[in-house]
């Protein structure tokens, strides 16, 4: 979990737009409407949320949702002390009391039983009933409940109830325009325009290799990784292959068709 603590009075986070996803999402925060970011990974969902977060002056408080994760992680628990017990709220605890902007991560990962615990947060009521202590707390002024969802994660057969999915207004996300995703790649990975322009492309061509079997097609990150790399002296086919193509597969034909994407961009 990543707590941003209070509302950030530092430089605005980088974020490029795509559309509108600006817009759309400051009347969600206004009308206290729930935020499903949907689109591959890698693509800008977090960076979105925290540079939202600073815009709208929220704290932002992150919790990475894995298969483990329990009500009880993200509402609290008493906590055994050598004085007595004492309760300490969990990290959504938090987030409803603060009025802080509270992002899910891969909610798809959390099981059911655990998803629930979020539904009053997302109609009319705000409300977050905490059993174990009896409380019913509603959500401070602010409160937001933001959630990343990977529509990539149906072929693996998870998938969100739909009762879940109604509750959130969806803003879909997917690898920005290659323009912007140039400037992004050039200022995240300190690379000239030259070699930006170059992964950026090698990116969408190998993205292109999802029909033939690719389960992740490459991200904005791994581009920017291996521009970092090329930036900091390794040769070009190296970094490409560190950080795009051996990270996406493994297995010989498609390795094979990657570099050969990698050779055919980089001449
Ligand atoms: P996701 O949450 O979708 O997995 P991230 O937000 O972590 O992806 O994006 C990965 C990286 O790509 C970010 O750390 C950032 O460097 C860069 N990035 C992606 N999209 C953008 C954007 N629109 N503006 C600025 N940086 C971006």
């Amino acid at each position: 979990m990543t707590d941003h603590g209070a509302a950030d009075t530092s430089a605005a986070p980088f974020y490029l737009p795509s559309g509108n996803e600006v817009a759309v999402f400051e009347q969600c925060h206004a009308h206290k409407l729930a935020v499903m970011l949907k689109g591959p990974t890698g693509c800008g969902k977090t960076r979105f949320v925290e540079y939202m977060a600073w815009r709208l002056k929220r704290p932002l408080i992150t919790i990475s949702c894995h298969d483990d994760l329990s009500a009880s992680d993200l509402v609290g628990r008493f906590l055994i002390r050598h004085d007595g017990t004492a309760w300490q709220d969990g990290p959504l605890t938090r987030a409803v009391r603060e009025g802080a902007i509270c992002y899910l991560d891969e909610v798809v990962e959390a099981r059911q039983d655990t998803v629930v615990v979020l539904h009053p947060l997302t109609d009319y009521r705000r409300i977050l009933p905490v059993d174990k202590t009896g409380e019913t707390l509603e959500a401070a002024p602010g409160f937001q409940l933001v959630v990343s969802y990977n529509p990539g994660y149906q072929r693996m057969l998870k998938d969100l109830k739909p009762s879940t999915r109604q509750r959130f207004v969806a803003l879909d996300f997917n690898f920005p325009p290659l323009a912007t995703e140039v400037a992004i790649v050039e200022r995240e990975g300190s690379a000239d325009y030259a070699t930006a322009h170059a992964l950026v492309t090698l990116g969408q061509r190998l993205r292109g290799l999802q029909d033939r079997g690719l389960a992740e097609v490459p991200s904005t990150r791994l581009l920017i990784a291996a521009a970092c790399l090329i930036a900091s002296g390794i040769p070009v086919r190296d970094a490409c292959y560190a950080a795009i193509v051996s990270p996406l597969s493994d297995e010989a034909t498609l390795v094979g068709a990657m570099h050969d994407l990698v050779d055919a961009t980089f001449v």
